[in-house]
Parts: C-alpha cells; structure tokens; sequence
C-alpha cells in the first residue's frame, strides 16, 4: 500500500514538475515574442531632492504590457528572464529605450534630469555591456552623465573582481552607477569603498517601516551616514509618506523616490505630472 501511495505520488511531482516546466517553457516563449513584438515599455518614477522636492531623475521600471493579461510586473518575468539569459537582450531594449525616451525630452525643452535604470546580474557580466551603453548613447546624442545604471550589492559581490573591472569601464564611460536595494545584500564594507560608485539607494524596506520599527529608522539613517562618510549621494526608495520625508531631510538624505512624490508612471503621465509640477513656478514668474 505504502508503495502505490509512493507511486502515486511521483506520478503526481512528475505531472506537477511537467506543469511547471511547461508554462516555464510557455513563459519564455511568451517573452522572446514580447520582444519580437515590442511589448515591453519603461514606467517612469520620479527621484525628487530630499531639501527642495526638485525634480533629479526619472527611474525607468520594466513593465510588459500583455495582449490579454494587461500589464504585467517585472516581478513576474525577470526571474525567468534572469535564468534563460533572455534578460540580456530585454535589457538592452532597456538602455537603447531608456536612451530614446531622454533624448526625447531634452528636444522637448523640458528641464534637465537624469535617467536611471536597472541591470541585471548577467548584463553586468557580459563583456559587450559597455559598448552596448556607449552606442545607444550616441545614437540617442545624450551625455553619458545623464544616464544612471542600478546595480545591487550581490549582484557585484558574486565574482566581486570581475564585476569590479566592469564597473571601472562603465564609469570610465561617464554613466553613473548606484548601488540598489542596498542594506539587502551582502556586501563587505571593505568592498563597497572600492566600488566606483555615486550613489546609495536604501532599500524600502527600511524607508517603508522607518517610522513604525525603531530598528529600521536606526538602519536607514546608519546608511545614510555610511554613505556620506564614503563620499557618496544617498536615495531612499519606498517613501510613502510625509513625516518620513520630514525625518530624511532632517537625517540629510539627498533624495527621495517613492509614491508620495510619484508613482512610476507611462509616458503620457509622467509629462503631465511634471507640468503639473512646473505650472505654478511659471505663474509666479509670469
Ligand atoms: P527597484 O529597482 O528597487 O525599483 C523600485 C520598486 O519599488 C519598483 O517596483 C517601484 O514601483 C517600487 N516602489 C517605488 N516607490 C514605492 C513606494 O513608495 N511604495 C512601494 N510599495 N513601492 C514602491 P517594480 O516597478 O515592480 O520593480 C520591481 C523590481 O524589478 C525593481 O526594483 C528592479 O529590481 C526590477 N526591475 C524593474 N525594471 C527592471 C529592468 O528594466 N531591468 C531589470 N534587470 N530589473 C528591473
Ligand atoms: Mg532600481
Ligand atoms: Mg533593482
Ligand atoms: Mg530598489
């Protein structure tokens, strides 16, 4: 009996495990075709400076905007993606988009911010990455230092040395480079002086429960100190609401992404949110 029961449940993880493979199988082809398809488009999130509430830069989210699920969360594709290596040619439609769409509002005249966007663990490792930032630049005519790439400590960690040199080459380049997520990850404080890097984001995890949770509020502001005492500029992501803002200022943080200034917005409403933004500095001008 106990041997049925055995066989009846290996057939039962073969069926599942089969399952699985397939709409994994289902998934990838999904997305190569999304590719194909150009299905895929960047959600732009604001990062305002934590003193001012001025308008820096604009963080571009990968969404996939599926023919009949709608649109869909990285969270759902880019683990898969990561895996197959289909991230590698997703993300370079991210930099060559996330280029297209800053050039695109600088002919418009709008004020001046930067672009930051994400890569992945195996972006970082391919070889052609740099070249791959340079052309879309070029074509596009940005200036490097408009254009900000997000890294996370683990993703530099593993194979620490090689991700090292390719960090150099890309900052020899002029793009910037932040460290993402961080106070998640395991990086040694010894590296993380030697990254090449400009910036800290905190996570938002520790932004998000700062104001309820002791701990975290201890956290986020060791990591802006942290950040300054290295030199660099420090980014809370998650900031939902007013008095954390007030608490980050206060803690000299430089800036400031998360709902409460904006959410990550599609094209069309991001320019509205940002006149919106400007309209009242022109009246007072005017
Ligand atoms: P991330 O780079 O840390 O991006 C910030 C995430 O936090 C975004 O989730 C954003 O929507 C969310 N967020 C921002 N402000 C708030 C807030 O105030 N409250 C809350 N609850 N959430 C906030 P999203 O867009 O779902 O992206 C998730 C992750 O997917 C990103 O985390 C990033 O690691 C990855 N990702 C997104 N786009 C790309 C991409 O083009 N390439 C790669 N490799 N990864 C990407
Ligand atoms: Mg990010
Ligand atoms: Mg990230
Ligand atoms: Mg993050």
């Amino acid at each position: 009996q106990a041997k049925a029961g055995g066989k009846d449940a290996a057939e039962f993880f073969t069926a599942e495990m089969t399952q699985r493979a397939e709409s994994r199988m289902q998934l990838d082809a999904d997305l190569r075709r999304a590719l194909e398809l150009g299905q895929f488009e960047l959600h732009w999130q604001p990062r305002v400076s934590a003193a001012g509430g001025v308008l820096l830069g604009v963080e571009g989210l990968l969404r996939w905007q599926h023919p009949q699920r709608g649109l869909v969360s990285p969270a759902h594709f880019i683990p898969l993606a990561e895996e197959t290596g289909l991230i590698v040619p997703i993300g370079a439609w991210v930099i060559e988009e996330a280029c297209r769409q800053v050039a695109a509002w600088r002919a418009q005249g709008l004020p001046s911010f930067g672009v930051s966007i994400n890569l992945s663990a195996r972006q970082l490792r391919d070889d052609g990455l740099t070249d791959l930032v340079r052309a879309s630049l070029l074509r596009h005519g940005v200036p490097p230092g408009v254009l900000e790439l997000e890294l996370t400590e683990s993703m530099v960690m593993d194979d620490a040395e090689r991700n090292l040199r390719q960090m150099h080459t890309l900052r020899d380049l002029g793009v910037g480079l932040a460290i993402d997520d961080f106070g998640t990850g395991y990086s040694s404080l010894a590296y993380l002086n030697r990254f090449p890097i400009d910036k800290l984001k905190i996570d938002r995890s520790f932004v998000h429960d700062m104001l309820a949770d002791p701990t975290d509020r201890a956290i986020t502001m060791a990591i802006i100190g942290l950040g300054h005492a290295l030199g660099l500029q420090v980014v809370a992501e998650g900031v939902e609401e007013p008095r954390a803002a007030a608490l980050l200022r206060e803690a000299r943080c430089d800036e400031l992404q998360g709902y409460l200034f904006g959410r990550p917005m599609p094209v069309p409403a991001f320019e509205a949110w940002l006149a919106e933004r400007e309209a009242p500095v022109t009246r007072v001008t005017v």
